[in-house]
């Protein structure tokens, strides 16, 4: 047994699972200390668990100043904002939620891809500023063909590969680039990433993030994607050279972009939110209440195996 006497909060979790963590444990939220660092230099050695989220993560600092913590339990899948080398170090358990969101992830890809493609964001702006009325008829304009097109994957993972599945329905031609070709799947690997994007006609990003991935996305991968083609990011948005899209986007080099993440969220640069070739989410991905649901159950059920077996359902190493 490894019970969890003090636990804390890292920042804002959605309220299903704050409540249940509320109701179980002893649980201090960081986010009401004016001075986080200070209180944790004062109070750190009471706490026995950290639970935070993707977006919210965790200073290496602030692990750093928490001596006794055993376990660290993450909502959602990205670790790169989560130390998880230093937590490894110190044997301390990383727990995260991988798997349960791979649906919702796969489906917002696809809504973007077809959003961009089709331009319903931008015919919903049309109709609603009476441009229909005014111009009438076939004023719109047109779009691009989805089903039977090319599609690109860039990391074919748990999400990767639920994204290349729904490319069947869709009679898409399938192919994707990582470091090391997946075994198993029927998609052809290719090993060049400026080759897959000469190749696609929709360059889907769904890598991890973190150094290793940073400005994979750069000007010569968009040069090769070419003035017909789109790219989709809902990996991270450090994995796309945001200034180097911009540029692409401006000069008609790429045909458009859907993007759930950005280089420097919540901000989205004024040359996008300008652009009508693009469509822009909030990082809003995995959010369905189902979704939600299961990934805030995780970091509950992480917590509980811990304390009843010193192991996680779903760990990060
Ligand atoms: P996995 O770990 O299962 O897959 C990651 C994939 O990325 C692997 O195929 C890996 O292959 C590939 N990859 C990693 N580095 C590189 C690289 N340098 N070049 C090419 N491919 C690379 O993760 P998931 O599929 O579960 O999740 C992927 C990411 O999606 C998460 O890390 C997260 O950042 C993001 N995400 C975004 C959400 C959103 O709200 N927009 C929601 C959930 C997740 P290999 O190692 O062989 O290269």
């Amino acid at each position: 047994m490894h019970t969890l006497n003090r636990i804390l909060q890292a920042g804002k979790l959605v309220p299903a699972l704050e409540q249940a963590l509320h109701a179980r444990y002893s649980v201090h939220r960081l986010t009401d200390e004016p001075d986080p660092a200070a209180f944790l230099a004062e109070h750190g050695a009471q706490f026995d668990a950290v639970v935070t989220s993707a977006a919210i993560g965790l200073s290496a600092q602030h692990l750093a100043a928490l001596p006794s913590v055993k376990v660290i339990s993450s909502f959602g899948v990205g670790l790169d904002k989560v130390p998880v080398e230093e937590a490894k170090a110190r044997s301390i358990a990383v727990g995260y939620t991988p798997d349960v969101l791979n649906d919702c992830v796969a489906d917002m890809a696809f809504a973007l891809l077809l959003d961009v493609a089709r331009r319903t964001a931008e015919a919903d702006r049309f109709v609603r500023a009476g441009q229909w009325v005014r111009l009438g008829g076939n004023s719109f304009g047109l779009g691009r063909k989805v089903s039977g097109a090319r599609m690109g994957v860039v990391g074919l993972g748990r999400i990767g590969q639920t994204i290349a599945r729904r490319g069947l329905g869709f009679d898409m031609e399938v192919r994707y680039h990582t470091r090391r070709p997946v075994a198993g799947v029927p998609w052809a690997h290719e090993p060049s990433l400026t080759e897959l994007a000469t190749w696609c006609d929709f360059l889907v990003v769904i890598t991890s993030g973190g150094p290793s991935t940073r400005h994979l996305i750069n000007e010569e991968v968009l040069n090769a994607l070419g003035p017909r083609s789109f790219l989709i990011n809902v990996a991270r948005g450090t994995v796309v050279d945001e200034a180097a899209l911009i540029r692409a986007l401006q000069d008609g080099r790429i045909a458009g972009a859907g993007l759930d993440v950005f280089e420097n969220e919540p901000q989205v640069p004024d040359a996008l939110t300008g652009m009508d070739n693009v469509v822009l989410l909030p990082h809003i991905a995995s959010a369905t209440h189902e979704t939600r649901q299961a990934m805030g159950q995780r970091v509950m059920d992480n917590l509980e195996a811990f304390e009843r077996t010193g192991q996680l359902i779903s760990s990060a190493y």
